[in-house]
């Protein structure tokens, strides 16, 4: 059969309809609804089973409730605030519910939105950064041709993007074994009169752990004295901003600093939504340069909007909202701290095997990762154990660190809502069966065979 064909018989024997379709190119007739589900429902079955899947961050699992409020409510469009009005005031409720969580001094003076991600919402981050230096630049006569933004080299890939796409420096501190995380360590190595700002990440996603906002923005006072230079701090809590408000509600890394100029967040990570939403919230209106917000006319009027897309799927919005009215503070703590348990109780046990160290125990969020015990074996490395979690069913990413540790390789998990303790224990079995199974080979994995990335964002 022609590999350009897709075939539709022997599924289904209904005489009259045709047996294959183009499988590149749109086909000149219809098809009946019942054979084109199947047949889209039918692929889509090879793709891996999501709950075990502890690679990703991504909600995976909401209650039966929440499916079905999404299903009354998949057809409003975010940005159609004239039509959907209720589902427009929602969404403030969110980013003023959010700008309280993390304790802005005057949530009233917040001003925030929601976006279809992180990426987005980091992208908004850091044009409002971007935008304000301009402004001061300008104002004071002096260039605006290079600007920087400064950044651990362990960042999520957004940035990369942020950085490219709007002609910004990127400037990575490298991590090194006695600097894991951007802790404010010779920042003044770094920042200068072009700096538009500095990303400190509540959860880095190579290993969940926290950067220290705090010190990080003591680093900066001491620049400041120093030098003159106010630089603002834009806190990348994609993971983190839904964690340690519940956790370690001790923590200062949120506004209470008052060099954080704005936070963004992933609903649909630790917020607990299905994939599409994210947020970002300013102190004050003054950390959003005004001539960045666009006004869009409708029919009933004028409306603010500062967004990369126009239309956009609203339902998940109401997602996060039945989320945050069902579960409030207990049960956002409730849900958060069964999946630290989860994620502090497999650390230990993985830690106790002796064939690995851990890197960190998950007491961030709930994240960690580990690597090989140095000297372990020579047969066979974390990308192998991947492979053999992955005939199970288990999708646990192995990756080189970033910059300066690339030649260190991290195994990961992530514990999200759902990962059960006994799932765990089922995953801890097919572990030490994988590693002893590993551990039998009389001479190394042949090595072309090794995939040397996988997913991990
Ligand atoms: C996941 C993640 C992002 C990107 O978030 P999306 O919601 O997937 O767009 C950005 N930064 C960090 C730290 C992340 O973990």
């Amino acid at each position: 059969m022609n590999p350009d064909s897709l075939a539709i018989n022997p599924l289904f024997t209904r005489s009259g309809e045709a047996k294959e379709r183009p499988r590149f190119a749109l086909a000149d007739d219809e098809m009946l609804p019942e054979t084109a589900y199947q047949i889209v429902h039918d692929e889509a079955m090879l793709d891996g089973n999501a709950r075990l899947n502890l690679a990703t961050f991504v909600g995976t699992w909401m209650e039966p409730e929440a499916a079905r409020l999404y299903q009354d409510t998949f057809d409003r469009n975010m940005i159609d605030k004239d039509e959907y009005p209720a589902t427009a005031a929602i969404e403030e409720r969110c980013w003023r519910i959010l700008a309280d969580l993390w304790n802005a001094p005057d949530p009233g003076k917040a001003i925030g939105t929601s976006t279809i991600g992180s990426s987005e919402a980091c992208m908004l981050g850091g044009l409002a950064l971007k935008r304000r230096w301009q402004h001061a630049r300008r104002a004071a006569g002096k260039s605006t041709e290079t600007p920087n933004l400064v950044m651990s080299s362990a960042v999520q890939v957004c940035w990369e993007k942020f950085t490219n796409y709007w002609d910004v420096e990127m400037r990575l501190v490298p991590i090194s074994e006695d600097h894991p995380t951007l802790d404010g360590h010779q920042l003044a190595d770094y920042v200068d009169e072009n700096t538009i700002g500095v990303v400190a990440i509540m959860g880095v996603t190579y290993t969940g752990q926290y950067e220290p906002v705090a010190q990080i923005s003591a680093a900066l006072d001491a620049i400041q004295a120093a030098t003159g230079l106010d630089i603002p701090i834009h806190v990348d809590g994609a993971s983190g901003a839904f964690i340690a408000p519940f956790l370690q509600p001790e923590i200062e890394w949120d506004f209470r600093v008052p060099r954080v100029h704005s936070i963004n967040t992933s609903g649909h990570k630790y917020g607990l939504v299905y994939p599409g939403v994210g947020w970002i919230v300013w102190r004050t209106v003054e950390c959003l340069p005004e001539d960045l917000v666009l006004s869009v006319s409708y029919l009933g009027g004028d409306m603010p909007t500062f967004a990369l897309n126009f239309s956009r799927p609203g339902a998940q919005v109401l997602l996060q909202y039945y989320n945050f009215l069902r579960l409030g503070r207990s049960g956002y703590a409730a849900v958060q701290g069964a999946n630290r348990d989860v994620a502090r109780y497999l650390a230990s046990e993985i830690g106790a095997m002796e064939a690995f160290d851990i890197w960190n125990d998950g007491s961030d969020i709930p994240v960690f990762a580990w690597r090989l015990t140095e000297g372990h074996t020579e047969n066979w490395d974390l990308y192998d154990l991947s492979a053999q979690l992955r005939q199970r069913g288990w999708l646990v990413p192995a990756y080189p660190m970033p910059d300066d540790l690339a030649d260190v390789t991290v195994q990961r998990i992530v514990v999200r809502n759902g990962l059960s303790m006994d799932l765990a224990n089922l995953l801890l079995g097919s572990l030490r069966e994988c590693v002893a199974y590993l551990d039998d080979l009389n001479g190394p994995l042949p090595k072309h065979r090794r995939a040397t990335t996988s997913f991990h964002h």
